[in-house]
Formats: C-alpha cells, structure tokens, sequence
C-alpha cells in the first residue's frame, strides 16, 4: 500500500505537532518547513503527495500565492491552504486561486478526514492532469503523423472554423484559409454542408477539389486537450490512374467510331424499306422497321455522346467563348426542353436577376451542359416542379452560380460521388428510365471546368436534387440587361 507523505509549510508549531499526530496514526509520513524557498527545497526533497500550506505566511490573511509557490519548484503538487477558522473568505479565495481544498487549525476536532479529503481532491487533480497530458502527446503525435502525409488532412472546430492544415492540404486549399470556414475548401459553397451539419459523428465522402482530382474524405472527431471537440478530416486521392484513363478514352473513341458506320447503314436501309423501295410492307412489318428505327435513333445518340464524351475527356475540343448572358443561355435550353416537360405535366421555372453580371462562355456548350442537368430532372422527377435559378456570389473575383433544382427522386447519399464518373447510373429498382448511358454529367463537369468553372450537387433521396454551376463572371462587367 502506498505510504502518503505531507508536507506542512508553515511557522504553527502547534498545527504542525496536531497534524503529525493524526498523519502518523493513520500510517502517512509527514514533514514540517517554513512557508518561503527553503522550506519548498525541502518539500521537494521530500517528495510530498500534497503540500499544506499555511495561508499564515502570508500577510493579512491573503489568499494562496500559487503562482510563486509554482515558480519557486512545487510545480505540479497540489496544494492545501492550512487557515484559522477566522479567515474563512482567505479559504474561499484560496480555493478559487487554485489550492484543492482547506483545512482549519486550532480545531480540536481530527484534522486527518480533512487531510485524506484534500489527499483525494489531490489525486484527481493529478489524474485529470495526466489525461490532458495524454489527450495533448496523442493529439501532438496525431498532427505530426497528419503533417507527413501526402493527402490532405485538416481539423475544424465545431463552428466549421480550420483549425489545421497540413502541408498538403495548404497546397491545394492555400494557406489562406486556415482559421477560415471549411465549407469554403469544397465548391464554392457559402454556408455548412450536408456532411459537417447533419453527422455529428464521422463521416465518409467524396470531392473533386481545386487541384481537379478526386478524394475520398473520412473525418473523426477528437478531443482537443482544451477539452474542445474537433473534427479532423484526411482525404485519399481516388482519381483513376493516368494510364488507364488513357486506355479507356482510347477504347471509347475506337468502338464509337466503328459503331458509326454500321449505324448509318441500318438507319439507311430502314428508310430503303419504310419508303417501300424493296418491296412492299405489312402493317406489322412497317411496326417492327418502326421499332429498330427508334433503337437505332437512340443508339446513335449513345454514339454521337460517347464521341463527344472521348473529344471533351482527352481535351480535343475548342470552346467558342464570347461574352453573354446568363438569361440567352437559359433560353436556348428552354427552346430545347419546354415541350418535354410540358409532355410530362412539370413546371420549368426560371429565375434570372437583371443586374447579373455577364459570364464569358461557350454559349452552345454551356446550354448543352445545363440542358442535360435538366434533362435529367425532368426524367427523374414525377411531378412537382424544376427552377433554374441564377444569382451572384462575390467570392474568387466574383461567379455567377446556376442552380437546376427539382422534387424528383434524389440521389442516394453512396452514389453522389459517383454520378459525376463516366457509365455511372444510379440503380433504383423502382425506377427505370430507358434513355441514358451515363455520360451527361461526365461531359457536363468537363465542360464546366474548361470554362474555369465547377459543377456540383446536393441531393436527399426522395427529395429531389439540387445541381449548381459555378462560372467566372466576365472581368469587370456587369450585366446591363
Ligand atoms: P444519364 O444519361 O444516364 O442520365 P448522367 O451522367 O446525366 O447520365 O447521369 C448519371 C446518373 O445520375 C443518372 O443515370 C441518374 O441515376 C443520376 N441522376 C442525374 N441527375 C439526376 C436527378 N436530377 N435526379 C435523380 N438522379 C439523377
């Protein structure tokens, strides 16, 4: 069992004759100095357990001096103030000074309960310290195992503040936004995303960030040794190896180009028998021709995609930008889908402000990008309505931002990194949609991004979606319309 020592440090020969007395009963060794440096070094030398100081070596009755009785050596001890029953409030001020309890003298009552109580404050104090201790080594460690990674980690606070940023995740998010909000260091969001909102726990996604690759992100929470809850996130490079990128674009424009001539030929001899040129028809084969002509219609739109798809991916296509409005966009896009969604009974709703600024775009390629997004919402929504909306953000020398929201069918959390992925089509055994290969939205974000721009969704299944595009405004001007 270990044997407790006290230390007393004080000139009350009678206080400390009382307490020798009780410690000594109780089996615990004890030491008696004076209140000043000497009396520390012994102490010290003791090794005590827990120091009682004499609140009586200070004059008129002040509360403990820790700070100097912890510079003068008794750096982590605990500290017990010994008072007379009259200076009760330098008791009370001691304890908020930082002494872990308080003991009268000249009672005549034992002094040793108060002694094993102060002892027992004491030791937990001791413990705590040493969790913080450990809690502060485990979070040095985890920061210096973070620091040497090759991917990108960061911690934020609760109120989605970085906190930290290693040396990866400087280079790619830039220094600057240490301290900043974190929602900031994905897209071009303005406000605490769906991941740092709703799980309070860890969490799994994935991000394309500035550099243009893919991450997969997992966060934890830790405890600071502040006793603050952080949120450390570590991001793992997922974008597909170079190689085999180049092998499957190479793939897709092989096939889609040899797929073409076939097409064209079964297109041409449909239309040779349809106008009766090889002879006459029955209704039932006439029905039939009608069948393979719309098959092969919609397979020559995979083709025409897929060539599309192989020219945007490998960067063989020239965007033919000029100064524009968001509104003339809008309208080709319009012009395209107005009767599809008239056909299906869904509002299209548009939303333009006049004071927009103007962007500098491919006016034809960016259509054909939000022309497919809400392409997309009009498949995948039942009824409800679609908005197209435009607005401004000042952020990055100014972006306008143009969102496609719907109420359709959303876009399980697990497959919201992936839709962006070339092929990739969520599988919902309640829904079957014929038309589509996967393809749009791998064009769309590459579109996108050569305009300098981002796009990136947000959806909650069976809610609806929300996808946005994020494009540099034209320097310098604004939208006079
Ligand atoms: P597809 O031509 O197959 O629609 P996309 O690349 O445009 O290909 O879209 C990929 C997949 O993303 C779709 O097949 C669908 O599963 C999902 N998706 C896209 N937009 C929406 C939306 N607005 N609502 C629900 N799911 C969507």
């Amino acid at each position: 069992m270990k044997v407790y020592k006290v230390a007393y440090l004080g000139s009350d020969s009678e206080a400390a004759l009382a307490f020798e007395f009780a410690l000594s009963k109780a089996g615990m060794r004890f030491v008696s100095a004076t209140g000043d440096q000497s009396g520390v070094k012994k102490a010290l030398e003791f090794n005590a357990d827990i120091v009682l100081w004499d609140l009586d070596n200070n004059p008129q009755g002040k509360p403990i001096p820790l700070e100097q009785i912890r510079k003068a050596g008794l750096v982590k001890q605990p500290v017990a103030v010994v008072v007379s029953p009259d200076n009760v409030d330098g008791a009370i001020q001691s304890l908020a000074a930082g002494a872990v309890d308080f003991i009268y003298k000249q009672v005549r009552d034992d002094p040793l309960p108060r002694i094993v109580a102060a002892l027992n404050v004491g030791q937990k104090q001791r413990r705590i310290d040493w969790c913080n201790r450990v809690i502060e080594d485990t979070n040095k460690q985890l920061h210096g195992i973070l620091s040497t990674l090759k991917d990108p980690a960061y911690g934020v606070s609760p109120e989605y503040q970085i906190l930290y940023m290693n040396r990866a995740a400087e280079e790619i998010f830039g220094e600057g936004l240490r301290g900043g909000a974190c929602f900031h260091m994905f897209y071009d969001r303005t406000e605490p995303c769906e991941i740092c909102d709703k799980s309070k726990g860890p969490a799994r996604w994935r991000a394309v960030l500035k550099n243009g690759k893919s991450y997969r992100f997992i966060s934890a929470l830790i405890r600071n040794e502040k006793g603050e809850v952080e949120k450390i996130a570590v991001g793992t490079d997922v974008t597909p190896d170079e190689e085999v990128r180049k092998i499957h674009k190479t793939f897709i424009s092989n096939v889609s180009h040899d797929l073409r001539t076939p097409l064209a030929a079964i297109d041409q001899y449909v239309n040779i028998m349809m106008d009766g040129l090889a002879g006459e028809l029955t209704d039932e084969q006439r029905q039939c021709l009608d069948v393979i002509k719309r098959s092969s219609f919609r397979l020559g739109n995979i083709v025409e995609n897929l060539i599309d798809a192989s020219n945007i991916l490998s960067g063989h296509f020239k965007l033919k930008t000029q100064v524009a409005t968001v509104q003339e966009i809008l309208d080709i896009v319009l012009d395209r889908l107005q009767s599809q969604a008239v056909d299906k009974g869904i509002t299209l709703q548009v939303q333009v402000p006049d004071d927009l600024p103007l962007v500098y775009a491919d006016k034809a390629r960016m259509a054909q990008v939000i022309a497919n997004i809400a392409g997309n919402s009009i498949k995948f929504t039942e009824q409800g309505m679609i908005q197209i909306r435009a607005g401004f953000m000042p952020r990055d020398g100014g972006r306008v931002i143009i969102s496609v929201e719907d109420t359709g069918i959303g876009i399980p959390k697990e497959d919201l990194g992936k839709i962006f992925e070339l092929f990739y089509r969520v599988e919902n055994d309640n829904v079957y949609v014929e038309e589509g290969a996967g393809l749009g939205l791998a064009i769309s974000r590459e579109i996108a991004r050569a305009h300098g721009g981002t796009l990136w969704t947000e959806s909650l299944e069976g809610m609806g979606s929300a996808f946005h595009i994020a494009l540099p405004i034209h320097e310098g001007q604004q939208a006079t319309r």
